[in-house]
């Protein structure tokens, strides 16, 4: 007897129904890529399987930090569409080149500068006409990203985790959260550089929470 065809609830993945635990669990029949993942997550998987455009901003010493593969397709698609933007603000050294060829917007920041302002600079520019993932989990950008929650009608998505995670919900309804969930690097041969005493991987699931 074959199994049914289902479409996952959250990010619209078509496929064979693996197991009815999931959907007595969640009450929403998720499929393996994002059951046990974020909203933020599963709004981002369903954007990319339904080919819908996707802005994303991202810090990059955060980025590094966290060794998040900026280069993965969940990202990298936003910065090869004409109608979606994929940028990088911070001094990322050689791997400026590299996120350049791949079509990536990197915004350098002068020493004269608060990349927390040039942050909040790339997200005012950002249309609010795709869905947007934010990686950055400061509050220094809280106006620039409410005004985009108001002129967006599409998601926000922020990087954010723990208590910190319900503290931007409650300052922007409706806003999403995505955390270390987010695809890694695996090899150190990106030449993005992996900051010195960095907490390397999530033993506490709340590293983002001394932004
Ligand atoms: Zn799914």
């Amino acid at each position: 007897m074959s199994r049914k065809i289902d479409q996952c609830g959250r990010c619209g993945l078509r496929g064979r129904r693996r197991s009815m635990e999931l959907l007595r669990y969640s009450g929403i029949y998720a499929c393996r890529d994002c059951n046990n993942k974020s909203e933020g997550y599963a709004t981002l998987l369903n954007y990319r399987r339904r080919e819908r455009d996707v802005d994303i901003v991202a810090d990059f010493p955060t980025v590094a930090k966290l060794r998040v593969n900026a280069l993965h397709r969940i990202f990298q698609m936003s910065a090869v569409s004409a109608d979606s933007r994929y940028v990088l603000v911070g001094n990322m050294g050689i791997f400026g080149r590299i996120a350049r060829n791949h079509g990536i917007i990197c915004r350098e920041v002068d020493i004269l500068e608060d990349r927390r302002e040039v942050l909040s600079q790339a997200i005012d520019a950002l249309p609010g006409e795709n869905l947007t993932v934010i990686l950055y989990p400061g509050k220094y950008i809280l106006p620039a990203l409410r005004r985009l929650a108001e002129r967006s009608n599409q998601p926000v998505i922020l990087l954010a985790d723990g208590d910190a995670a319900v503290d931007w919900k409650n300052e922007i309804p409706g806003i999403l959260t995505i955390s270390v969930e987010l695809p890694r690097q695996h090899r150190r041969d990106m030449g993005a550089p992996a900051i010195a005493g960095a907490p390397a991987h999530e033993n506490g699931r709340h590293i983002l929470e001394n932004y």
